[in-house]
């Protein structure tokens, strides 16, 4: 299939490119570069624009006979949503609508949306299935949970049917080390870890002690990106199987603390990491911890890479490539 990849230049674009074109697809990667890297992009046919500019937009869908989208572009902090609502209100919501709206247009009717954990809010209950109440604390959650509501209806009007991916904690690299995730600034606290650990950054911060879990340390549900991927594969051909819209929750099952992936880290890596306490961190939830039985069932996804080590092996691994600033 013609796919796509809607920030193919990012953290998880770049490694769909790569798992789309193993698979035997072609991927078509439309990226603005603002915070992706052209040279992630390691195949496929390449487009520079905006997620604004329709025109640019509808001449891409037309003329790479796209059969699906995939859309990873959008912002991803937390904190930063919400000090600043706007800029996750524009881009997340406003553009993906624009988006789905080009997809008309042409006449595209498969979508396949990176939606997240943090629509469910502070967890009544963990692990957390696809009936948990949605209810986000913060607008990086409310913009995607606008969009999972778009797309439904969305389907019922106009029959384009879309996959919504739940993700929890995406982590890990190509275990090849050509890419990874190379964020500017580095927020995540995988790679802030390691970058502790390689020399390039003096300390790390833990967001708060304080919190009801079992060491105090906020707890999350750590996936390898390149089971992400495969996930993706599994919903591609469950809408060109004509599967009816559906979305899933995305992760290992297997919570992790803070403090739980600094260790693992040390393990890894071999390093004793400097770290500070520093106050929680605005909008973030205790414990997210995914029950993706249901993809599982219905989608056959079956996770390769759970072992905390492994994600922090391959990151390690992509850290360790990378030229020091
Ligand atoms: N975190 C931390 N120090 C950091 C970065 C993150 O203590 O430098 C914590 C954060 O509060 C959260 C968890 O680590 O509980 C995972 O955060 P991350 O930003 O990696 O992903 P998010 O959960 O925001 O998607």
């Amino acid at each position: 299939m013609n796919v796509l990849v809607v920030g193919g230049a990012g953290y998880i674009g770049s490694h769909m490119v790569q798992a789309l074109l193993d698979a035997g697809h072609a991927p078509v990667t439309y990226d603005s570069l603002v915070t992706g890297h052209r040279d992630a992009v390691v195949g496929g046919a390449f487009v520079q624009g905006e997620m604004a500019d329709a025109v640019a937009l509808d001449a891409v869908l037309r003329a790479h006979a796209i059969d699906a989208v995939m859309h990873f572009a959008s912002f991803i902090q937390v904190g930063e949503s919400v000090q600043d609502p706007g800029k996750y209100y524009r881009n997340n919501l406003g553009c993906t609508l624009q988006l789905l709206d080009g997809m008309l247009r042409a006449g595209i009717r498969r979508f396949i949306f990176s939606s997240t954990a943090a629509i469910f809010g502070e967890p009544e209950y963990v692990p957390i299935d696809e009936k948990h109440p949605q209810r986000p604390i913060n607008a990086y959650g409310a913009s995607k949970q606008m969009v999972e509501r778009i797309l439904g209806d969305y389907d019922r009007a106009y029959g384009l049917r879309s996959v919504c991916l739940r993700y929890f904690n995406a982590a890990g690299a190509h275990p090849r080390g050509h890419i990874g995730e190379r964020h500017e600034p580095e927020t995540h606290l995988i790679p802030v870890l390691l970058q502790v650990a390689a020399g390039r950054r003096a300390h790390a911060s833990i967001f708060g002690r304080d919190y009801d879990t079992p060491d105090g340390t906020c707890v999350r549900d750590y996936i390898h990106v390149l089971d992400l991927c495969q996930a993706h594969l599994c919903a591609l051909e469950w809408l060109q199987r004509d599967g009816p819209s559906a979305a899933f929750n995305l992760g290992n099952g297997n919570g992790f603390s803070v403090l739980e992936v600094i260790r693992a880290v040390e393990r890894v890596t071999g390093c004793a990491l400097t770290i500070m306490d520093a106050p929680r961190r605005a909008g973030d939830p205790a414990r997210l911890v995914a029950d993706s039985r249901r993809i599982r069932c219905e989608l056959g996804w079956t996770p390769r890479f759970t072992a905390i080590d492994t994600i922090v092996r391959d990151a390690w691994n992509f850290e360790r490539r990378r030229t020091p600033p």
